[in-house]
């Protein structure tokens, strides 16, 4: 047998790694499952994914896919049949019209965006991302060889992109911005309006790419009406890739499906990469997201309501938990509440709540809840929840937070 390489002698890893971190939520979900092994009772708000099963519909089409066997290998660009689905969806709910040479499908919306990163971007290149962002949004920019420019965007506007905020970010070396609308990890949305403010500083600036994340579409509140940029702007449309998947909206995360649409000239340079990298997608789950675009819809308003459900009483319940502070989100199944009232106190252990990553291990370790800080989504100190639970799981968390806040003392205790 060989004996183990010390790493002395190990050859060298690439340096940019050292320039992201590895996703804080993959952290939090990982310890969370250690505690539980360990037999420890957690209420585990780490990850997105929809509470919902996947409907038997698209269950049967994968089980009728597998019998027909349909297990060999796609084109690169996903089979004709559910690219055509994905032209029918972007025209139904979009008003955008894409031919099937316009459309990319990938094991999931976040390879296909490091696809296109790849496709898109060079060194020196920046890419605007607004902040709150999804926590892989800066390692795909870094291993693209481009480099992030984070933009703020405040809770009290609602943690949204403001367009002269968007203008001062731009410089020469700008090449694309990410904007996704409903947000992870805040929940804010872009209605037709407010999408075309930022269109419109867009405009004037034709070197930039706007890549739109609109994973979360089908994921939002009230009448809130969904636009995406190449819609709102259609001068938009040859400089917008748009990207969507089956993972939050047909509750088929396991399933790995994602696409996208653009111009014809970028979907050959994102498939250039993808067909050396994942080669296809799964042809199985190609079948399945094929039954989940073309059958019954209706289920997707329902799934919202009992989000926007879970999204009131939470809200409800924290805004009552002294310390801490949040806005109602329009979209997703996030909160992302600040804990900037609760830095500087003290745990019963005697231990200085310095930042919101010391309030979630403490929230974890003392109160098992966990959460993910805010320092994963470039912005502090704020910690995000998915209430993509049960009501259930909801209330204990809340009962949890609350005392864990209430637990919490700007005075030592007195040993006298
Ligand atoms: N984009 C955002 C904003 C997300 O939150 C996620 C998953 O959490 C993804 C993309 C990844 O989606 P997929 O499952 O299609 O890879």
């Amino acid at each position: 047998m060989r004996s183990p390489i010390p790493d002395s002698v190990m050859p060298s890893l690439n340096q940019e790694l050292e320039r992201f971190r590895p996703s804080a939520i993959a952290e939090m979900f990982s310890l969370a499952s250690r505690l539980k092994a360990q037999g420890r009772d957690i209420v585990d708000l780490t990850i997105g994914e929809p509470s919902f099963k996947t409907p038997e519909h698209i269950k049967r089409a994968a089980i009728a896919a597998i019998n027909a066997d349909v297990t060999k290998y796609t084109s690169s660009s996903g089979n004709l049949e559910l690219r055509r689905a994905i032209c029918a969806k972007f025209e139904r709910d979009n008003g955008l019209v894409f031919h099937s040479d316009q459309i990319l499908v990938d094991s999931g919306v976040k390879p296909l965006l490091f696809h296109a990163m790849k496709a898109m971007l060079a060194d020196g290149d920046e890419v605007i991302l607004p902040t709150p962002c999804w926590t892989s949004y800066p390692g795909m920019v870094v291993l693209a060889g481009a480099r992030p420019v984070f933009v703020p965007c405040s809770q009290d506007a609602g943690f949204k992109l403001q367009a002269a905020d968007l203008e001062r970010a731009i410089t020469p070396s700008t090449k694309m911005l990410v904007l996704n609308s409903p947000s992870n990890p805040t929940g804010a949305t872009y209605d037709a309006a407010g999408m075309r403010a930022l269109t419109d500083v867009l405009l004037r600036h034709p070197d930039v790419w706007v890549m739109a994340d609109d994973i979360y579409e089908h994921v939002v509140c009230g009448d809130f009406k969904f636009a995406t940029p190449a819609q709102v702007e259609p001068l938009l449309y040859d400089r917008t890739l748009t990207l969507n998947g089956v993972s939050k909206a047909y509750s088929m995360t396991g399933w790995r499906i994602g696409y996208a649409a653009g111009p014809e000239r970028l979907i050959r340079a994102i498939l250039q990469v993808l067909s050396q990298t994942t080669g296809c997608a799964c042809s199985v789950s190609q079948a399945a997201a094929l039954a989940a675009l073309n059958g019954p819809q209706t289920f997707l308003r329902e799934w919202a309501e009992s989000y926007e459900m879970r999204r009131n009483h939470l809200v409800a319940r924290l805004r009552d938990v002294p310390g801490l502070s949040c806005n109602l989100p329009e979209g997703a199944f996030y909160l992302f509440p600040s804990c900037a009232g609760l830095i500087g106190k003290l745990t019963p252990q005697g231990q200085t709540i310095g930042s919101s990553t010391d309030f979630v291990r403490f929230l974890l370790q003392e109160h098992g809840v966990a959460v993910v800080p805010g320092s994963a989504f470039e912005y502090d100190p704020h910690f995000r929840i998915s209430y993509a639970v049960s009501l259930v799981e909801l209330e204990r968390a809340c009962e949890r937070i609350e005392r864990a806040c209430r637990a919490l003392t700007w005075e030592r205790p007195s040993l006298a």
